[in-house]
């Protein structure tokens, strides 16, 4: 198994797993029964986690992920991680691959 996204919103999460195995990629929800202890754990431990339960699907699936969350009138320059060194588009705030921050975004909230 292997995580390919996290989202602060179990919504968004839900919707892409149902996008995953619309395309024939297994997966599952992790994280969202610890909701309710947000705070006593590390903020992005939190968050809802989509898995791949076939790691060899794990490169489709981020493909799918990365299609389906492009917007095609988003303007936002394309960003690279600096955890794991993945292209993220611009209008993502965190990196579709590991669920590390914009470097921006997360300079701003220190
Ligand atoms: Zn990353």
């Amino acid at each position: 198994m292997k995580k390919v996204y996290s989202h602060e919103s179990i919504v968004t999460i839900n919707h892409l797993r149902n996008l995953l195995e619309a395309q024939g990629i297994p997966a599952m929800v992790r994280n969202d029964r610890l909701f309710g202890v947000l705070g006593e754990v590390p903020f992005m431990e939190c968050w809802p986690q989509l898995w791949v339960l076939d790691d060899l699907q794990a490169d489709y699936a981020g493909q799918v992920l990365h299609e389906a969350m492009s917007a095609p009138d988003s303007e936002a320059p394309e960003w690279r991680c600096p955890a794991c060194g993945e292209h993220v588009e611009g209008h993502f705030a965190v990196c579709w691959n590991c669920g590390a921050g914009h470097p921006d975004e997360r300079s701003a909230q220190d």
